[in-house]
């Protein structure tokens, strides 16, 4: 409705027209300016907002057409009357095109005026109205698009996958963790029925089921599957509920947990082969004792002898075993707690040989070291450095039946430091050496010839060989002999 305390520009270059208008409309109690040209009525629209403007269409330096393209460009929704002395149908539809509401032709009477501007104000009221009614409708799409932005970021970021099916069991929400576990683009994936799309039949069976669910007994279904990728996926399914307390749709969680089913497959592993390879020896060293404290070596000392020998042994292999375990665990802690400097690898080396040549001498294996010109450091840890080389050199030792080789070469390439460890040992078969610096794998040559091991020894080797920024490469032939090759980085400044 018209509201008596409206605004209304007048701009008239006529002053009669103009200060009539204004006694006529403030005596119905309107707020009146007034302008005499288009150009001063533009500077008082731009600078205030009036409830209708009334203008003249012939007037000097802005007449009422100019006025009315300059408003349009203002982007203000007016209520603009047009008065005019020609009251033609042209000009009326020329001004209507240009945005005017409506015109008031000259002569006019003070009952026509306020019949225009009463509804001119109708449609002001009603423009407002609109106005109000679109900023409302643009805030909440705003704040609709902002929380559905915000929402799907959310989704999208998850470490999860999630996948939403509506009652019709149709995909229609994928997010990216999603399209990863299951192999599928969410293009493909969205629209279709969760039936096409999903293979595993247990995960279709729970599906269905929590699609089916009624409100008394809304519970997750937990279940765990590999895909035929080979992953182990863990999912939650659970229904959706909407107000109403209807189910209207499922929502799956996806967890990929391959990673932790392998380690907890590996401390498994590692569990039984430890307490598998501390029960051998160990039983058969209580066998032993048992024989010679029940007296049935008493007579016989030599085989009393050999008894306390075999046990010796037995607890030799495992020390070696809880060393190599020790080792397993030093390699695994952290870089930062070890101390790096400038190592000479030939003193380090020279070391290990030094070590083991009993050992060598023991099987009448040559043992030789050779390095090759300027060998410069290294920055390394120097246990770690002398374990590494230590297990190359007693596996090429152990390894090597009587009267072999085994031979350690040290020399520089451009930016590394190569070492070399040659034996005429029994050699590592293709496949095997796919796996020997895997924890506890053991080819079936070394097992079959009964040479005792635990797996360990190359594994913490390579760990080294990597924290020390280097590699260890084998060459191998099953019969003739192994080259193991060690490549180490050289301090830069040296
Ligand atoms: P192990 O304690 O069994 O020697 P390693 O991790 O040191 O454990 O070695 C893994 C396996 O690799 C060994 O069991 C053996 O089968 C093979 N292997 C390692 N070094 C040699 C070598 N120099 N010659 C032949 N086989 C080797």
């Amino acid at each position: 409705m018209a509201t008596k305390k409206a605004e209304i520009l007048v701009i008239d270059d006529e002053e009669v027209i103009r200060s009539g208008c204004q006694q006529i409309l403030e005596m119905n109690g309107y707020s009146v300016a007034v302008a005499e040209n288009g150009r001063i009525g533009l500077d008082k629209i731009i600078q205030h907002e009036y409830d209708i403007i009334l203008t003249d269409i012939m007037m000097p330096e802005m007449d009422g057409m100019e006025l009315l393209d300059e408003i349009s460009r203002l982007q203000k929704e007016l209520v603009i009357i047009v008065i005019t002395g020609y009251a033609t149908l042209e000009n009326a539809i020329n001004a209507g095109r240009k945005g005017a509401y409506d015109y008031l032709p000259k002569p006019f009477n003070p009952d026509e005026l306020l019949a225009k501007i009463e509804r001119g104000l109708d449609y002001r009221a009603h423009l407002r109205e609109v106005q109000l009614l679109r900023q409302d409708r643009d805030r909440n799409m705003l704040e609709c698009s902002n929380e559905r932005a915000r929402t799907l970021t959310i989704i999208n970021s998850m470490s999860e996958g999630v996948l939403a099916i509506n009652r019709q069991g149709q995909i229609v929400l994928m997010n990216p963790m999603a399209s990863k576990i299951m192999r599928l683009s969410e293009e493909r994936a969205i629209g279709r029925t969760f039936d096409e799309i999903l293979r595993n039949p247990d995960l279709k069976k729970s599906i269905v089921s929590s699609l089916q669910q009624v409100q008394a007994d809304l519970r997750s279904t937990r279940l765990e599957f590999d895909t035929i990728y080979g992953r182990a996926i863990e999912a939650s399914i659970t229904p959706i509920i909407d107000e109403n307390k209807e189910c209207i749709g499922t929502v799956a969680v996806l967890i990929d947990v391959t990673e932790d089913k392998k380690i907890e497959k590996m401390k498994s592993d590692f569990v039984s082969y430890v307490a598998h390879e501390l029960k051998a020896p160990l039983g058969a060293i209580e066998g032993y004792l048992n024989l010679i404290l029940d007296g049935i070596t008493t007579n016989n000392p030599q085989t009393e002898r050999e008894m306390i020998e075999k046990s010796r042994d037995r607890a030799h292999g495992l020390i070696a075993l809880i060393n190599d375990l020790l080792d397993l665990s030093r390699t695994d802690r952290k870089k930062i707690l070890k101390e790096m400097r400038a190592i000479n690898v030939v003193h380090v080396v020279g070391e290990a040989i030094e070590f083991y040549r009993q050992r060598a001498d023991a099987k009448s294996l040559h043992l030789t070291l050779n390095s090759t010109g300027q060998v410069p450091s290294i920055r390394a840890n120097k246990d770690d450095l002398y374990r590494l080389f230590a297990n190359l050199i007693s596996n090429a030792i152990k390894y090597t039946p009587e009267n072999g080789d085994v031979k350690v070469d040290i020399k520089r390439t451009n930016s590394h430091v190569r070492v070399d460890i040659i034996d005429t040992g029994i050699g590592i078969s293709e496949e095997a050496q796919k796996h020997i610096f895997d924890e506890f794998y053991r080819a079936q040559n070394a097992v079959d010839k009964k040479i005792t091991g635990t797996g360990l020894g190359l594994s913490i080797a390579k760990k080294i060989a990597e924290d020390h920024h280097g590699y260890i490469e084998v060459t191998s032939e099953e019969g003739a002999g192994s080259t193991f090759r060690v490549t180490l980085p050289i301090i830069q400044s040296e």
